[in-house]
């Protein structure tokens, strides 16, 4: 597993320099794992000091929480191993106030032992200190002998416990307060692969191409139950089930709801699956009142995300929204009324406009061979995304192919315009929403191009005319997207093919013939340039050898417009 790190055995150390140095609000504790808030952000004598900490692995657990409003102090293990007796002692007596230092714990049996110990050595020294176990995991309930383990309620614990410290809340109060939080609290997770640890060779756990661990726990450990992979909203629907019905949450319930990225699942997906939570939530009457998504408590890169519900009371509320100084926990608003969230009505609608009146029979034939220039579109998706996998970032063909459905799909509309030249702004219009990328706008230019030509002739569009639409097209999309033959762009085949329209002296179907070998020949002549624009240029003399997939794509829709031509042609000699 490749990994930016400098070597395994210095990770914690370099993790926490870095924090430190990019963080005012911190510092560590001079030769020992333990990160505190630094001496201008140090938390007056009068107040409950907050300690926290366990294996790292998890950040931005815990030393992205130490700050103004939650932690005064981590104290970080090596990798997904306790941290020592001595370090947390060290911990304690750097944070430690007159008001008692109070430990929050997850509940795992070497955290239990060194925080434990190291309370004892404190208390002998004369410290007041108190400790909270956080034993939050609803994928074993009740059923192992050492207990739930104690997973991400640990971070909510951490803002409900540092918000009351903040308020000048005395010891047992917040210790208290932290207990009726966590007996109402749940989690569950899910791995979709395992993770690394520094300098292994070897993932903790394997994982087949479609297979999921529910009830993992953070520690790369494998989970309670092999599953098969299942859609956002069904794992959500399973997550959602198990904290619920683990804590007794009911219908009109008010909760708050975090979903944790392990660490390799992604900002676009952990929020696909919030929202996900948030809608079956809602299907249980339970009233959600806040609500966080991101790595919040990851285990390394794993791939996954746990979901924790608790309930919670005005009081939690507000302490859940007081705001924290930290690296590590956003901003905290209370959700709006359901019904009053989320949308605007947009500027205005983009429809395309359906004309009144009769309408041309050129516009019937016109749409019979741009069908057949989509199905060839769709028909090459692959072979286009392939070739864009190789040179660029892999999505041509599977834009061109949206593209040409959304075009086949909008027939009625389409075969509803009175000519040729209103027939090809319609579908710019299509091109222009529906494909995107640097293709998008340069087809929905070049379609405009050809309609704005094609509007003033009066009749039925002869070759000619064509011809010369087509070579004003691609003189358009050379002067907006700035390339030239030779580039290795869409360029290198559009531009031979005009002129292959534009020389020919035959009829439509001869021309489109020599305008697609034209095509193909320019398409095939880029695989031995070195692309100097668009994305290709980006790889440089990788994408020697490899044709241009923009090139290749006019290539082929110039090959069916010839094909659908000539097969006209034939049926009508035959007539
Ligand atoms: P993106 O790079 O935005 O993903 P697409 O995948 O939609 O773009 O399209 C890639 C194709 O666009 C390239 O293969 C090339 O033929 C074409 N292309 C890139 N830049 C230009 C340009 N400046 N002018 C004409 N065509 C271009
Ligand atoms: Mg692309």
């Amino acid at each position: 597993m490749k990994k930016l790190i400098n070597a395994p055995a210095d990770v914690i150390e370099d993790y926490i320099s870095g924090l430190v140095v990019a963080h005012p609000h911190l510092a560590r504790v001079d030769g020992l794992p333990v990160v505190v808030r630094s001496a201008p952000w140090a938390k007056s004598g009068d107040r409950v000091a907050l300690v926290s900490g366990g294996g790292s692995g998890h950040e931005p657990a815990h030393a992205g929480y130490v700050g103004k409003g939650m932690l005064d102090a981590a104290v970080l293990g090596p990798v997904f191993t306790s941290p020592s007796v001595d370090s947390v002692y060290a911990a304690i007596l750097s944070a430690a106030t007159g008001a008692g230092v109070l430990l929050i714990v997850k509940n795992y049996t070497g955290d239990r032992l060194n925080f434990g110990l190291a309370a004892e050595m404190a208390r002998a020294e004369g410290i007041r200190v108190e400790m909270v176990v956080v034993a939050d995991d609803a994928a074993l309930g009740d059923a192992s002998r050492a207990g739930r383990r104690g997973l991400t309620a640990t971070v909510l614990a951490h803002k409900i416990a540092g918000a009351a410290a903040e308020r000048g809340w005395p010891i047992e109060r917040i210790a208290a307060t932290l207990e009726r939080f966590l007996a109402r609290a749940a989690t569950m997770g899910v791995a979709l692969g395992p993770c690394f640890l520094p300098g292994a060779t070897a993932p903790n756990f394997a994982l087949g191409a479609d297979e999921i661990e529910w009830g993992l726990g953070i520690h790369g450990e494998a989970g309670s139950e092999l599953g098969t992979l299942v859609r956002s909203r069904d794992v959500a629907a399973r997550l959602t089930e198990t904290v619920v019905t683990d804590r007794g949450l009911a219908e009109g319930d008010e909760v708050v709801v975090l979903v944790n990225s392990l660490g390799g699942t992604p900002d676009l997906d952990v929020r696909i699956l919030q929202g996900d939570v948030l809608a079956d939530l809602a299907t249980r009457g339970l009233r959600v009142r806040m609500t966080w998504a991101g790595p919040f408590l990851t285990s390394l890169e794993m791939p996954g995300a746990s979901l924790t519900v608790a309930g919670v009371d005005d009081e939690l509320l507000s302490l859940l929204g007081d705001e924290a100084f930290v690296a590590a926990f956003p901003r905290s608003t209370p959700l709006l009324d359901p019904d009053r969230a989320g949308v605007v009505a947009a500027p205005r609608t983009f429809e395309v406009e359906r004309p009144e009146g009769t309408r041309s029979d050129d516009v019937a034939a016109l749409h019979e061979r741009l069908a057949v220039i989509a199905d060839a579109l769709i028909a090459n998706e692959a072979l286009l995304t392939d070739l864009d996998r190789r040179v660029g970032d892999g999505d041509l063909g599977t834009n061109l192919a949206r593209g040409a459905s959304a075009v086949l799909a909008a027939s009625d509309l389409l075969l509803s315009q009175h000519d040729a030249a209103r027939y090809l702004t319609a579908v710019s219009d299509i091109v222009r929403r529906e494909v995107g990328g640097t293709s998008g706008p340069l087809y929905s230019l070049l379609l405009l191009a050809i309609a704005e030509r094609l509007h003033g002739i009066p009749g039925t569009p002869g070759a000619e005319d064509w011809a010369a639409a087509v070579t004003e097209g691609a003189a358009r999309v050379q002067l907006v997207g700035g390339a030239a033959p030779g580039d290795s762009t869409m360029i290198d085949a559009l531009v031979p093919a005009a002129r292959a329209l534009l020389e020919g002296d035959g009829d439509g179907a001869a021309r489109a013939s020599e305008a697609a070998r034209a095509a193909r020949a320019g398409a095939e002549s880029t695989a031995a340039l070195t692309p100097s624009l668009g994305r290709s240029s980006y790889v440089g003399d990788r994408a020697v050898g490899i044709a241009d997939p923009g090139a290749v794509a006019i290539a082929v829709q110039f090959e069916a417009l010839a094909g659908a031509l000539a097969a006209t042609g034939r049926s009508e000699e035959t007539r």
